[in-house]
């Protein structure tokens, strides 16, 4: 018996002019990353695709746990099913579904069969295949009684132009767009836990990520970028590669803590922040900046303090989280398995300076007048001169 791995692309997003931009981009994406792990065959047909291992040149066959590792993090697919491929023949079909889904089926007390017929030669049609199948289990699992609307297993036969396909059961993918149908983003990145869900988050929507940090040595310590790097390769799993741009930020940090009042230093320095973010976005192809900010979660980002920031931005900034809790954010992270490494406690270049009274409801006024006194041309010249890069690699 072949097992194959099935993906299912969502139909909304598929539809229209556009649904052969998502599709060829999405198996582009999926043969480059399973290109990684073995050697495979994708087929496409009919808004799945399927997934077969292949043996390699020393003649062993490729492990199909990695392809399912690669297609569970492929964005734009909904649904990812492991199936027993099968000759068209329904004895066949038969005696493979109750020795694949044994496991289930033995531990379930209700299921149905599902039943698709796109190769319409197939002698029996899918009602009659729902009920022979149907009797057939219920005859090997006397455990079972059928539920056609909740079931607890659902064995699902496809019959296709090549082969025959037997499950039971489906689980959800990545979802959103294939990356690369949406353009570029360029993500601030610091240690914690919001920024690197926001990545996943715009990734998810079809961007190409790049990233920068801005570090503050020696204030923060290299394990504060090497936290950032294993962050951002969970999300380069889903996303692709990410290039990361570090900058240095301690001489912006000085100049701003010896020259501007304490409770303006953490929107001052968010404004530092995005204007070099910008640079580097404008630079690499880039379209919008992409934070981690969650409205009202610190003073830097109530109403008045994001306004404030992005009074200094002339592109989209795109704040996924800006309307979701803590809660939710955790919840992602730990999917994303990004929330062990966020919580590591090294110092964040955003922490080392933090005013007692930050202002949460600051002027742009008065924050362009504190800025009047920092030579900010210069400091951002500087800093662009620190600038490093980090290729990262799922
Ligand atoms: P996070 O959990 O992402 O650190 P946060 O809740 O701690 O966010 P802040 O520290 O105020 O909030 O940072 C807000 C946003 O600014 C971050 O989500 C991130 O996008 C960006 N940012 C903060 N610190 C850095 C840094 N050192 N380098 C790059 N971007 C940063
Ligand atoms: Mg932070």
């Amino acid at each position: 018996m072949q097992e194959v791995i099935l993906l299912k692309l969502g139909e909304t997003v598929l539809k229209g002019l556009n649904r052969n931009v998502f599709e060829d981009m999405l198996l582009r994406n999926l043969r480059r990353r399973l290109k990684r792990v073995g050697s495979y065959r994708v087929s496409f047909a009919q808004s799945t695709i399927y997934i077969v291992a292949l043996e390699n040149k020393e003649g062993e066959l490729s492990d199909i746990d990695k392809a399912q590792e690669v297609a569970d993090r492929l964005f734009g697919a909904v649904t990812v099913a492991r199936a027993a491929a099968v000759e068209k023949d329904y004895d066949k079909i038969a005696e493979t579904a109750v020795e694949y889904c044994a496991d289930e089926l033995s531990r379930a007390k209700t299921f149905k069969v599902a039943a698709k017929r796109a190769d319409k030669h197939f002698p029996m049609n899918s009602p009659q295949i729902c009920a022979e199948l149907g009797g057939y289990l219920l005859d090997h699992f006397p455990n079972l009684s059928v539920d056609i609307h909740n079931p607890e297993v659902t064995v699902t036969v496809e019959i296709r132009d090549w082969a025959a396909y037997v499950h039971c059961g489906s689980h959800k993918g990545a979802g959103g767009l294939p990356t690369g149908t949406s353009g570029k983003g360029m993500v601030l990145i610091s240690g914690g836990l919001d920024s690197p869900v926001a990545a996943w988050m715009m990734g998810r929507r079809g961007q190409i990520l790049e990233a920068i940090h801005f570090e503050s040595p020696p204030y923060t310590g290299p394990q504060a970028v090497q936290k950032v790097i294993d962050l951002l390769r969970k999300v380069s799993q889903y996303a692709g590669r990410i290039n990361l741009y570090i900058v240095g930020f301690t001489e912006i940090q000085e100049a701003i803590a010896n020259n501007c009042p304490e409770p303006f230093f953490t929107i001052i320095m968010r404004r530092f922040m995005m204007r070099i973010a910008q640079r580097q976005a404008l630079a690499t192809g880039c379209e919008c900046l992409i934070t981690g900010e969650s409205l009202g979660q610190v003073a830097s980002q109530t109403i008045g303090a994001l306004a404030c920031t992005d009074a200094v931005c002339e592109m989209p900034v795109l704040r996924p989280l800006i309307g979701t809790d803590k809660e939710e954010i955790i919840q992602i992270s730990r999917r994303l398995d990004t929330y062990d490494i966020s919580i590591l406690p090294y110092e964040d270049c955003c922490t080392v300076f933090t005013p007692k009274h930050p202002k949460t409801k600051p002027h742009l006024d008065e924050i362009i007048e504190a800025e009047a006194a920092l030579d900010i041309d210069g400091l951002i010249e500087n800093a662009m001169a620190t600038l490093k890069k980090i290729n990262i690699n799922p």
